[in-house]
């Protein structure tokens, strides 16, 4: 946090180096994304994707969708535009903070996007099946995204019946546990941990995870063995 002097901002330890959240997935056919964040650019370098098939939404908060412009960088690459998916409030929002790409004379070089809208029924990329996980972020419906046994929630303080329903058999879950107090829209991490105990997948990790939620080392000795915090460059194998 810019100007935080506490032991999570000060820590040396880089699992306490937390840019904003976001997950690429790597199948035998498809490189994907689900959130381009202000560190888009940062982390896409970081991990050395070259390659990138579509990016998926779970809605249109600054801290989800600022680092877009950077895929014009995969436009180059692969001569071809970038899909979008996401519901049509979040596209909407897009098309709002990044007018210029959707201008009919635009200047050379910026991104080329193609939208995708999609709602609340499971939809493929290519031959590759993925079921949304409708949550809650206070007011505002998010897209979780649920890919094979693999299933990713963040920005939720609610989850519905229908999206338990989803979530069962998950083997690995990515859940947001924002911050130890009470938050307007996130759950904190004592409500995360009743969360876990509810979905019951072999493992969660926590993402979305603020400074105030203390550091790595102290946090990870007051989780169960199947909840592990997440971190930045963390590689999860399926
Ligand atoms: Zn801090
Ligand atoms: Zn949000
Ligand atoms: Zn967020």
């Amino acid at each position: 946090m810019i100007g935080c002097e506490c032991e999570v901002c000060r820590s040396m330890d880089y699992r306490d180096k937390r840019l904003r959240s976001s997950v690429h997935i790597q199948t035998d056919e498809l490189s994907l994304v689900i959130d381009t964040g202000p560190d888009f650019r940062q982390q896409m370098l970081r991990e050395r994707i070259n390659h990138l098939d579509a990016v998926l939404f779970t809605h249109s908060h600054k801290d989800h969708i600022a680092g877009l412009d950077d895929v014009r960088a995969y436009n180059f690459l692969q001569n071809s535009d970038m899909p979008l998916y996401g519901r049509k409030e979040a596209l909407e929002q897009i098309k709002v903070e990044f007018y210029y790409a959707f201008e009919n004379e635009k200047y050379p070089g910026t991104p080329q996007l193609r939208l995708h809208e999609i709602n609340e029924d499971p939809f493929s990329i290519n031959e590759l099946l993925i079921t949304p996980l409708p949550v809650m972020h206070m007011r505002l419906p998010v897209l979780g995204f649920r890919i094979g046994n693999f299933s990713y929630i963040t920005d939720a303080n609610f989850i519905s019946d229908a999206t338990y329903e989803r979530l069962k058999g998950t083997e690995i879950l990515v859940l947001n546990a924002l911050q130890k107090p009470k938050h307007l829209s996130h759950f904190n991490f004592e409500e995360a941990l009743e969360e876990v105990k509810k979905i019951g997948a072999p493992k969660t990790y926590f993402t979305h995870i603020s400074h105030k939620l203390g550091k790595h080392k102290d946090i990870e000795k007051e989780i169960p063995d199947s909840v592990a915090l997440a971190y930045d460059g963390l590689t999860v194998t399926l």
